[in-house]
C-alpha cells in the first residue's frame, strides 16, 4: 500500500515537473490575462469578478416597460444590461430609458445592440450607453444573393475598405467618450464574404472579429470585448478556444463575453449553456457571462451565478454538498436536505454538507465548514469542518447546526 502511494507521489511529481504548476493538473483555474475594460462602472477583465449580463425583452420604444424590465434583471443580480436598438427612434427612446433609470435609483451600465447597416444608430445611442455591441457580418450589409459565391480579392478589399470607413468614425467617438464596444461575432449570421472565403466555420468567425479588431488597433482604441456566439455548443468552444489562442497569439490582450445563443428554454436550455460556458471558463477563458434562455430575462441570473459558484469563480450562495443517498443512509436525505437549506441558505459564504452516514460521509464532505451526518440511525453527528462536534437526535439537528453556527458567530439573521 505504501509502494504504491509512494508510486503515485513519484508520478504526480514528475507530471508537476514537466508540466509546471499552471497546468490543467493543477486544481486552480488560472484565467488568461486580459486588460481591463470599463463598462460604466464595472470592470470586465482577468483581474476582475467574472460579470453577468443579461438582455431585456421589451421594446426599446415602450419605456417604462423597459425601464421595468430592467430593473427586474438588476434586482435578480444581472450587472450589465443589454437592449435593442433596431432605429433611431429606438436609440433616442434609450435615453429617456436611462433618465427614468436613474429616476428609480437604478445605475446599472447599459449595452445597445446595433444591427444591420447600423452606423447612424451606434452614432446616437452611444450618447445614453456605455457600450455598443456590434455584429461584424452585419455592420455592412447587402442584401444576401449580391455576388454570394464569388468574391475575386478586390471585391474582398473593397468590403473591407467600406467596413473600416463606416466604422472608423463610431471608433473615434467611442475613444472620445470613453465608452466599450463589444466585437459580438454569430456564427449564424457571417459575413458573405467570410463564408466565402472561410466557410461556415470557426475560423471565419474568429477572421470576423479581428478585420474590426485590428482597425480598433490602427486608431488606438482598446475598450474592447468580444464574443463568438453559436447556438451548437462545439463550435461556441472551438470559436472561442480559437480566438483567445489568435488574440494571445497577435498580442490583443481583450476580455471575453461568453454565450451560447439560442440556447433554448427549461432544464436542457441551461444545460446546454453550462456545457458551453463552464468548460471555457474552467480553461480560464471568458470574463463576462451571458446565458440565453427562452424565458424571463431575470431567470437568466440564477444560472449564470451558479455556474461560477460550480467552478469557485465567486461565491454568491451557500455551497451545499449533498450525498446521493444509498441503503447505507440513516435519515430521509432530500428532506433534511430541504429543511437545512431552508435554515441556513442567506448564509453566504459558507458550505456545509449532508451526508447520509458516517462510513464514507466525513470523508467526503469536501472540506465544508459545518457537517450533518447520520451516525446511528435516529442519531446525527455534526461536525465542524473534520472534527465531529456532537452528537444529537435526529429531530434536533437542524436546531443543533444553528447553534453550531451561532457559538462559532458565523451565524446572521435572515432579512
Ligand atoms: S455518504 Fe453514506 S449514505 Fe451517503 S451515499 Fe455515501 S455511503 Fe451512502
Amino acid at each position: 500500500m505504501t509502494g504504491i502511494i509512494a508510486l503515485s507521489q513519484n508520478m504526480l511529481q514528475n507530471i508537476r515537473e514537466k508540466v509546471g504548476t499552471n497546468s490543467r493538473f493543477d486544481t486552480q483555474i488560472y484565467r488568461r490575462p486580459t486588460r481591463t475594460v470599463m463598462v460604466g462602472n464595472v470592470p470586465i477583465g482577468s483581474e476582475h469578478p467574472i460579470v453577468v449580463q443579461s438582455m431585456i425583452n421589451e421594446d426599446t420604444l415602450d419605456i417604462e416597460n423597459a425601464a421595468r424590465g430592467i430593473c427586474r434583471l438588476v434586482d435578480a443580480g444581472c450587472e450589465i444590461v443589454r437592449v435593442t436598438t433596431p432605429s433611431i427612434a429606438h436609440a433616442k427612446a434609450v435615453g429617456e430609458i436611462r433618465s427614468l433609470l436613474t429616476q428609480k435609483g437604478y445605475q446599472v451600465p447599459l449595452v445597445a445592440d446595433i444591427h444591420h447597416n447600423g452606423i447612424k444608430i451606434a452614432m446616437e445611442v452611444l450618447n445614453h450607453v456605455d457600450k455598443v455591441r456590434i455584429n461584424p457580418g452585419l455592420f455592412i450589409f447587402d442584401k444576401p444573393g449580391v455576388k454570394p459565391n464569388d468574391f475575386t480579392t478586390e471585391e474582398y478589399e473593397y468590403i473591407g475598405e467600406r467596413i473600416r470607413t463606416t466604422f472608423e468614425p463610431l471608433v473615434k467617438k467611442l475613444k472620445e467618450q470613453n465608452k466599450a464596444l463589444r466585437i459580438g461575432v454569430n456564427h449564424g449570421s457571417l459575413a458573405e464574404r467570410m463564408l466565402f472565403t472561410y466557410g461556415d466555420t470557426p475560423q471565419g468567425m474568429v477572421e470576423s472579429a479581428m478585420e474590426f479588431i485590428r482597425i480598433c488597433h490602427a486608431l488606438d482604441f482598446h475598450n474592447i470585448i468580444v464574443s463568438m456566439k453559436a447556438s451548437r455548443t462545439p463550435i461556441m468552444l472551438a470559436a472561442y478556444r480559437l480566438m483567445a489562442h489568435t488574440m494571445d497569439k497577435e498580442g490583443y490582450h481583450y476580455p471575453l463575453h461568453l454565450g451560447v445563443t439560442e440556447a433554448g428554454d427549461g432544464d436542457y436550455g441551461r444545460i446546454k449553456s453550462t456545457a458551453g460556458i463552464a468548460p471555457l471558463l474552467a480553461d480560464g477563458i471568458g470574463d463576462t457571462i451571458r446565458v440565453s434562455l427562452t424565458e424571463a430575462p431575470e431567470k437568466e441570473i440564477p444560472v449564470c451565478y451558479s455556474i461560477l459558484q460550480s467552478l469557485g469563480l465567486r461565491k454568491t450562495m451557500v455551497e451545499y454538498v449533498a450525498c446521493p443517498s444509498c441503503g447505507r443512509t440513516l435519515f430521509n436525505l432530500e428532506e433534511v436536505l430541504h429543511k437545512v437549506r431552508l435554515a441556513t441558505s442567506h448564509l453566504t459564504g459558507l458550505d456545509i454538507a449532508v451526508m447520509g452516514c458516517i462510513v464514507n460521509g466525513p470523508g467526503e464532505m469536501a472540506d465544508a465548514d459545518y457537517g450533518y451526518v447520520g451516525k446511528t440511525p435516529g442519531i446525527i453527528s455534526l461536525y465542524r469542518g473534520r472534527e465531529e462536534i456532537r452528537k444529537v437526535p435526529e429531530s434536533e439537528g437542524v436546531t443543533a447546526l444553528i447553534e453550531l453556527i451561532k457559538e462559532d458567530g458565523r451565524w446572521v439573521d435572515p432579512v
